[in-house]
């Protein structure tokens, strides 16, 4: 990660200004500092640390069309210097910072959209913000049905790149399931142009998923759906996830389709109910009591509770596991209103005949209400000078649980952590923990931190789960992707070699060796 390469000349820069014209490219160190860190938490405590950033562009452009982003690349080429496609910066696996001085391409000035309702799909610039373009479609009366919790702060061209996951997953699908062509530039300069699947079966998705490291997605055509006609919500709490695990599983094998699908632990259920989630009359939370540490540091993060509490993970881990609670599972259904009412009856069944006792709408309309809300809620945690970070893992149906407990186990010693799982299938779902912890034991925050993912992601692989299931790889986990994927290393090395023949495209990402 330290290997330094030579910073490039000026030559670089006026080239660049000779393509692009002087405004789409800056050195200020305004620019530069801003695009050296994307939301990985690593970065944050760096950051909140004052730490200079080392790892930092050495030039920011924004080129407006297919033409100027492959000038960029040509230059690029050119000169040598490593080409980071820059989507929003909202990755949380430091998919965008720069290992070696590189040209940052922030893509967001190629947003344009165009909707074609008889195909019902949508041609989506890569730059295009996710919020932006589902306003769009819904003044025509469509979705895309994809919603990340960052889409205020992603793009579509991250989605692409990343593998991106929405809250509607289930009746949706994954942005790969959403995506039928797009257009691409390789670091020559090359562009790939594939308006549908059919054109080209297979290479689709071959290279959705890149993180940047074989080429810059520049346009997407993505499918779209009406908007629905009725919007259904209802809850269970189950005693325990295995419970609340197996009507998930029902319910998919049932070829039951939930827009949303949200089990959450004892304490996963707790934090929702500090946010209004779940006071049903037949929820167990309703007359939880919880003991003053907690009480003050679960609704309103009070930023001294969270480092006290944080600091003694042990401690913490035990009180919680007292504490009276059940699990809250959340389902949607959504589309044509007989489906959905259908839907929603044999999802109750399944629910109901496992233990499930019925929380009734107002979980789900309230979580529906505030579903993006909470992801903007971790700054108080940082400034209380602790951390908190998500890792989203998947594992099929028969491991799930064990992944859960063993990461669960792993981590109680040294972190405060929950979970909910929130994307299912016919065959597995993932697993999304939030973990969090301030320095203690003598160690500093960062390295508290770098202990905490060694121990989670060595747990998880160990209990047999993926080691991202939405968020994708980037930097921070780049190592553990080659331990995981042998064989299809080899297949993304040699599209590598193939796309990207002088080996500057976000070099060190996705499992690639930096040298
Ligand atoms: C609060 C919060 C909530 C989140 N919730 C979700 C969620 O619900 N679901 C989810 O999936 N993710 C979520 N994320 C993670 C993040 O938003 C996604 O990974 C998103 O897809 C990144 O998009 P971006 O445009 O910000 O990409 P960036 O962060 O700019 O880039 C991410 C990676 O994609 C590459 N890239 C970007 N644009 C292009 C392009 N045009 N061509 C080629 N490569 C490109 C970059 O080089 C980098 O490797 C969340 C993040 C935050 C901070």
């Amino acid at each position: 990660m330290d290997r330094t390469i030579p910073v490039p000349d000026k030559s670089l820069v006026t080239a660049l200004r000779r393509s692009l014209g002087q405004h789409q490219v800056s050195v200020s160190d305004t620019d530069i500092t801003a695009y050296s860190r994307d939301l990985w938490p690593r970065g944050m405590i760096w950051a909140m640390h004052g730490r200079p950033a080392v790892h930092k562009p050495v030039v920011v452009v924004w080129p407006k069309d297919l033409e100027q982003v492959r000038a960029v690349m040509k230059i690029a080429s050119r000169h040598s210097v490593p080409v980071i496609p820059y989507g929003a910066g909202s990755g949380v696996c430091a998919g965008t910072l720069a290992l070696a001085p590189s040209i940052m391409m922030d893509l967001k000035k190629l947003d344009k959209v165009s909707l074609d309702k008889d195909s019902w799909t949508v041609h989506a610039g890569a730059g295009c913000m996710g919020q932006v373009l589902e306003d769009f479609l819904n003044q025509a009366g469509c979705t895309l049905g994809h919603f990340p919790s960052s889409i205020y702060c992603s793009s579509v061209g991250g989605w692409l790149a990343t593998r991106s996951a929405g809250q509607m997953s289930g009746k949706y699908g994954k942005i790969e399931d959403m995506v039928l062509g797009f257009e691409a530039v390789t670091s020559d300069g090359e562009v790939i142009d594939i308006r549908d699947e059919q054109e080209a079966p297979g290479l689709v998705q071959l290279l959705i998923g890149n993180e940047g490291i074989l080429c810059a997605f520049t346009k997407a055509r993505l499918r779209v759906h009406p908007l629905p006609e009725s919007r259904i919500f209802q809850a269970f709490g189950f005693d325990g996830i295995e419970a609340g695990l197996e009507a998930i599983r029902l319910i998919y094998r049932a070829g039951l389709r939930p827009s949303v699908t949200r089990l959450y632990d004892e304490l996963d259920s707790l934090v929702a109910r500090s946010y209004g989630i779940g006071r049903g009359k037949e929820s167990r939370f309703r007359d939880v009591k919880l003991p003053g540490v907690l009480a003050r540091a679960l609704p309103d993060l009070s930023m001294k509770a969270v480092k006290a509490v944080l600091g003694r993970p042990v401690v913490i881990n035990k009180a919680i596991r007292l504490l009276p609670s059940d699990c809250m599972l959340i389902l949607g259904s959504e589309g044509a209103k007989a489906c959905s009412d259908e839907e929603s009856r044999s999802m109750a069944s399944i629910c109901e005949s496992l233990g499930g006792r019925n929380l009734g709408p107002e979980p789900g309309e309230h979580w529906f209400k505030h579903r993006y809300s909470v992801s903007y809620k971790q700054s108080k945690v940082f400034r209380s000078g602790a951390f908190v970070d998500t890792m989203e893992v998947a594992a099929p149906w028969n491991k799930v649980a064990d992944v859960y407990h063993e990461v669960k186990k792993a981590l109680e010693q040294s972190a405060f952590i929950m979970a909910h799982f929130s994307h299912a299938y016919m065959d597995g779902c993932s697993i999304y923990f939030t973990f969090s912890a301030a320095p203690w034991g003598g160690a500093t925050l960062e390295e508290v931190y770098k202990q905490a993912w060694r121990t989670a992601l060595d747990a998880a692989s160990r209990a047999g789960a993926t080691i991202s299931h939405h968020h994708g790889i980037g930097y921070s986990k780049s190592a553990f992707m080659k331990e995981e994927v042998k064989g299809g290393q080899v297949l993304l090395s040699a599209l590598k070699r193939e796309l990207d023949k002088r080996g500057i495209m976000n070099p060190g990402k996705l499992g690639m060796d930096f040298d």
